[in-house]
């Protein structure tokens, strides 16, 4: 991570944005022996990715897309450090999904359940009396009709990713410049020629604008229109009383109860992490209030104690906010568009954490022409395309809110 009076007069590559996604994906450049630029104009991992509850699930009901980019992002999570020299957190943490018979909310369990078992991927089924004794801290286990668990599931952290990922790729060449802004990307004859910094201008011939919230400002200055709509989700973290943390070491399944747009899962350093999940709240990246709502504090208390009473009298500990940035089908956007050498990776609606290596490697990839074959799986990278907005503004449609 250089100062900005270093930069170079060229590249190969421009990636904008030191999130997960950016750093993933000048990690998986240089790694493929691009010439590779990142600019972040704050510092690594300042927008949703040091936000991020990082939770690592593989279920996504039957977007068995989402189920393959997670999977292969998971194993390479685990193997970070060897891949990157970079340690990251990494805790266990099965997500449970309590669900009822003829509910969406079953459907959508057992969808994910068939996909899970399809590939071989660790997941179980509780039903009835099974419920009440493998989740003894939820008060109301007992009242829905079953439950499955993602039992590979598992949370890390944001920061740690992003600047693991920077390392691995300065390790192999690429310059990492923090506190330098992208303010717009050059172009002649409808070509990429470099993008001009608040430091100073860089030549380039393609330029990858992983931005998150903020992607739409540079791709008006190439004419593209990215539809993203920011959201303000706002979280606490809770100090469960001691006697409650003897009783249930694990603390509590990484969970979303039916109809609950909010999630909780067990944090590092025996806390308990809660959050909204409502994309409901539009707002700007750039002036939200970091604090939670007086209300949705008392909120998310009052409704986490009614379903586990032994967390009542837990205390708050910390809270902030952080920002989704949502597409209209909360699926990503992974395209090349407008000038030749233009390419976005955003729009990854609250649940692309998870997915960060397999995002980098298939950016990377589209950038240097390679076929999007993870392991054998061919992803179907048109479903991440920008013109799936052109015939209908709900792109691939039915979007859910399932963490
Ligand atoms: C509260 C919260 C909880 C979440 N929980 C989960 C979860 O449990 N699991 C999961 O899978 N996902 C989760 N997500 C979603 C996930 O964190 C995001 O999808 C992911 O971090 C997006 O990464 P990104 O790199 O695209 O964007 P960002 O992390 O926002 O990075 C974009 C970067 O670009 C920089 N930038 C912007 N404009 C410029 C410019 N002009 N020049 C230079 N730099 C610029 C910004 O400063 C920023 O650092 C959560 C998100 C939030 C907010």
């Amino acid at each position: 991570m250089t100062a900005s009076d270093d930069l170079p007069a060229e590249t190969d590559v421009v990636v904008v944005g030191g999130g997960v996604m950016g750093t993933a994906t000048a990690f998986f450049l240089s790694r493929a022996g691009e010439d590779v630029v990142l600019f972040e104009r704050d510092r690594l991992a300042a927008g949703s990715t040091g936000d991020s509850s990082a939770i690592l699930r593989h279920h996504y009901g039957d977007e068995a897309i989402y189920t393959d980019l997670a999977r292969w992002s998971h194993e390479f999570y685990r193997r970070f450090e060897a891949e990157t020299g970079a340690p990251i957190a990494h805790a266990e943490s099965p997500l449970v999904r309590f669900a009822d018979e003829g509910t969406p909310g079953g459907a959508y369990a057992m969808a994910g359940y068939e996909v899970l078992s399809d590939r071989d991927l660790p997941v179980s089924r509780y039903d009835g009396a099974q419920l009440r004794e493998r989740y003894p801290m939820y008060d109301g286990a007992a009242a829905y009709d079953f439950a499955v668990s993602d039992d590979a599931a598992a949370y890390s952290d944001g920061s740690d990713v992003a600047q693991g990922f920077a390392r691995g790729a300065t390790d192999r060449g690429a310059s990492v410049h923090t506190g330098v802004a992208v303010e717009s990307i050059e172009t002649d004859a409808g070509r990429v020629t470099g993008v001009r910094t608040d430091a100073g201008t860089v030549a380039c011939e393609s330029v990858v604008v992983a931005a998150g919230p903020w992607t739409p400002e540079l791709a008006e200055t190439v004419g593209v229109d990215v539809p993203i709509e920011p959201v303000r989700e706002q979280i606490l973290l809770l100090d469960p009383p001691a006697d409650y943390a003897e009783r249930y070491p694990d603390l509590t399944p990484t969970t979303s109860l039916p109809g609950g747009q909010w999630y909780v899962r067990p944090d590092v350093g025996g806390g308990v992490l809660v959050a909204t999940h409502r994309h409901d709240e539009p707002t700007d990246p750039d002036e939200y209030d970091d604090s939670p709502d007086e209300e949705t504090v008392l909120e998310l208390v009052e409704t986490l104690a009614e379903h586990v009473p032994g967390l009542a009298d837990a205390g708050i500990k910390g809270s902030y906010c952080g920002v989704y940035s949502t597409t209209p089908d909360h699926d990503f956007v992974i395209d090349a568009a407008g000038p030749a050498g233009c390419f976005w990776c955003c729009g990854f609606s609250g649940h692309g954490f998870k997915h960060g290596p397999a995002v980098g490697k298939l950016t990377a990839g589209m950038v240097c022409g390679e076929d999007p074959t993870f392991d054998g799986v061919e992803i179907d990278r048109s479903y991440f395309s920008l013109d799936r907005f052109d015939d209908t503004p709900d792109g691939n449609g039915r979007p859910d809110d399932y963490i």
